[in-house]
């Protein structure tokens, strides 16, 4: 008897059109994932079956893929005699703790001898005689047994742990996610990940406005978020210490911030094309701060025509946290390291900003020679979750 893992797809297989690319995205995903490891894998419509002497390090490794919806072990065997599956079946749930159980049989090899149904009452009357005190239960049985009668071999495996879910990552193309240090922007790159988006992050730095220690932390996230990207997370980082200097110097102090996140989003916007990024990425959260209300995210989004994806923007600050401790970024998050934004708050900025005061003040810095600047001072690093980062050699 082998034993193996078998993968049950997430919701891809509701996109009938696209599936096999979904499930080869997935495989590539997988052996990615798996690189270092050796193993085998082998696919139809309905599952995978991964084969490999490290079982329990690639189940652990699994856990952080998505497109998964199910993950189980299970057990094959050639030899399809009855006889010998009763008795393998038997062996493998010896030391199972249950009292109820029903078995459940596929015959995917249609010259079988024996139906499904007619062969889940033979193995499940050779269990009830061969162990103590267990009973039949059809609905909501301790332990459910799979059998699978397939062409070459047999296979039985039982309930599984869930999948991540969400689509596999890269099938939707790529996006460009606006992190800095905080809570909301590691978890909404998270669940851009989930829908199949293959992130690389941008990063606007102002030193020495900004420690050393505030693009440590974000470099920290990104390795977190890399576990889910295909192990990689590329970070742009901007220097925005002078785009800063010139806004405060020109700018009145209540549209700082407007004014400060129209540029980041612009320079986003050009990164993102760059990058073949179709979307932009943040942390918005509808309501959290001064640049949260609608009118803000108004006149901010005007600067530009990327779309711009909020995964957050709905959710309450403690659904935020939930999602970010259940993912591992929460606890580098709260590290006290300011970020650029948090340094120059005004104490009051504008609430209801408007895109026409917006637009004049912007007049008074020369916008396109300092976002050009920006650009191309622009450093960028690999982040690798297996390794440490490396500078791109591009
Ligand atoms: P977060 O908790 O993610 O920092 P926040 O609630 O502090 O978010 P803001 O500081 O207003 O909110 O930022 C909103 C979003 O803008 C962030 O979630 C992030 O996506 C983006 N952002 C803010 N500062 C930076 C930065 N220095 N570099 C890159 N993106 C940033
Ligand atoms: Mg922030």
């Amino acid at each position: 008897m082998e034993k193996v893992i078998i993968i049950k797809y997430g919701e891809l297989s509701t996109k009938s059109d696209n599936i096999n690319f979904f499930i080869k995205t997935l495989k590539n995903n997988i052996e990615k994932k798996l690189s270092g490891i050796s193993f085998k894998i082998s696919y139809d419509i309905g599952r995978m079956i991964i084969y490999t002497d490290n079982i329990d390090m690639v189940l652990n490794k699994l856990k952080e893929v998505f497109g998964i919806h199910e993950i189980m072990v299970g057990y094959i065997f050639k030899d399809k005699s009855i006889e010998k599956i009763e008795e393998n079946i038997l062996a493998l749930i010896k030391n199972i703790d249950f009292n109820t159980f029903r078995v459940t049989t596929k015959r995917s090899d249609k010259h079988y001898e024996i139906n499904s149904i007619d062969f889940s009452k033979i193995v499940g009357a050779y269990i009830l005689k061969n162990t103590d005190n267990k009973k039949v239960k059809i609905e909501g049985a301790d332990l459910e047994i799979f059998v699978e009668i397939r062409i070459n071999e047999i296979l039985v495996y039982f309930d599984g742990i869930k999948g991540l879910g969400g689509y596999p990552v890269s099938t939707l193309g790529k996006g460009l996610l606006m992190l800095s240090g905080g809570i909301d922007s590691p978890v909404a790159g998270f669940l851009a990940i989930k829908r199949g988006i293959r992130l690389e992050a941008i990063y606007f730095d102002s030193p020495p406005h900004t420690s050393k220690m505030a693009l440590e932390k974000v470099k920290d996230l990104a390795k977190v978020l890399a576990k889910y990207n295909n192990n990689e997370v590329k970070i742009h980082i901007i220097n925005f210490t002078h785009i800063q200097e010139e806004i405060i110097k020109n700018i009145p102090n209540y549209y700082l911030i407007t004014i400060m996140r129209r540029f980041m989003y612009q320079i986003s916007a050009v990164i993102a094309s760059r990058i073949n990024a179709h979307v932009i990425i943040n942390g918005e959260s509808v309501g959290q701060v001064a640049s949260q209300t609608l009118q803000s995210m108004e006149v901010i989004n005007e600067s530009i025509k990327k779309p711009v994806l909020r995964p957050v923007c709905c959710l309450d600050k403690l659904e935020i946290i939930d999602i970010a401790k259940k993912i591992g970024t929460y606890d580098i998050s709260i590290l006290p390291y300011e970020d650029c934004c948090t340094i120059f708050v005004p104490k009051h900025p504008v609430i209801h900003p408007n895109l026409k005061t917006a637009l004049e003040y912007e007049k008074l810095i020369d916008k396109n020679e300092l976002i050009y600047n920006a650009i191309k001072n622009e450093t960028i690093i690999n982040i690798n979750s297996n390794n440490k980062e490396y500078q791109d050699l591009l």
